[in-house]
């Protein structure tokens, strides 16, 4: 058992057009955190929204020096707004939690006494997600285990961003700049103690997902190609067994000749090999280009975001 008496904890919620959620959102979690005793901050991170998010922002943190917001120049996605509240909170640890209340504020303290048995990590794993659709369900659970089989470093199961992480995490992750992050991937890349408790995932209280299909295949994309080299590795894979049938076919074309006779016409044969061939070229260049792409932006090395007003950080 770890003391956490003296210690303080940053709720880190990225915003993006939530301006329904955010007042049920903050008054649920002042409850239970009040309840829980530690002392806490609550850290927004409005992602570029173009409602009245930011004024309620403001509003909320005139009112309670608890509540703090920083607010970007523009939408730079779900992934970044995670890691600016990650840069600038100042708990002890903190805990990643989506503003739509998906995520039950409820299981904080649940979180947080597995912080006190020792855990760096204590992630909350989706035990039901009701108010998804079918096609949301599947790809997940068919991303998840995708992700599991491709990557270097075990990512959690069915496990999204809504988790509890102590500062030695935070500080590792702030040393991780890249680009196209997957913050999931990264926290399982850090290592440290890690833990994970099941939950039951609520219905969004107000407004749509700001995930469409490509949004996430893109989240997707990235996850793999941020964590596995496998697909580069395709390229050998498919090298090796374009040279073994096109061997198998040109033993089976001797064998016709000499042994049988019979006289194949080569065109039919290498016309349809060659469009085979030039396909699985056109395949993997694109995956290189996938990678290669990522590279270029990063060499770039532009901000990860840029922030247009803030209320409560030290910047
Ligand atoms: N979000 C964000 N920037 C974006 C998209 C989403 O900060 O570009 C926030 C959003 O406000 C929410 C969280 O990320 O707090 C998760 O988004 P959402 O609920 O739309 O995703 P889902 O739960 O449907 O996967
Ligand atoms: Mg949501």
């Amino acid at each position: 058992m770890k003391s956490i008496t003296g210690k303080t904890i940053s709720i880190i919620v990225p915003v993006y057009n939530e301006g329904a959620n955010i007042s049920p959102l903050t008054d649920r979690l002042l409850r239970v955190m009040t309840e829980t005793g530690v002392p806490f901050e609550i850290l927004f991170v409005d992602d570029g929204s173009s409602d009245d998010s930011l004024t309620i922002l403001r509003k909320r943190s005139s009112q309670d020096e608890r509540i703090k917001y920083i607010s970007f120049s523009r939408n730079f996605g779900h992934e970044v707004a995670s890691t600016a509240g990650m840069d600038y909170c100042v708990g002890d640890a903190a805990v990643l939690i989506d503003a739509d209340l998906q995520d039950p504020p409820e299981v904080i303290p649940l979180l947080i006494n597995k912080w006190k048995e020792g855990y760096d990590v204590v992630y909350a794993k989706r035990a039901v997600r009701p108010g998804e659709g079918l096609k949301k369900r599947v790809s997940a659970w068919l991303f998840y285990r995708v992700l599991q089989k491709l990557s270097e470093v075990a990512i959690p199961l069915d496990t999204g961003d809504f988790r509890l992480m102590d500062k030695c995490v935070i500080h590792s992750l702030r040393l991780c700049r890249e680009h196209n992050r997957f913050v999931r991937g990264l926290v399982a890349w850090v290592g440290f103690e890690q833990t994970g408790i099941e939950y039951k995932r609520d219905e969004r209280l107000a407004g749509s997902t700001k995930y469409s299909f490509m949004k996430l295949l893109l989240l997707s994309l990235d996850a793999i190609i941020s964590f596995s080299n496998v697909p580069l590795r395709l390229s050998s894979i498919f090298g090796i067994l374009a040279m073994f049938f096109s061997i198998c076919i040109g033993v089976a074309v001797v064998v016709h000749k000499l042994f049988l006779g019979l006289n194949i016409p080569g065109y039919a044969l290498a016309t349809a090999g060659l469009f085979f061939l030039f396909g699985i070229q056109m395949f993997l260049m694109g995956i290189m280009g996938e990678y290669m792409g990522r590279m270029y932006k990063q060499v770039q090395n532009r901000p990860l975001y840029l922030i247009k007003d803030s209320q409560g950080i030290m910047r």
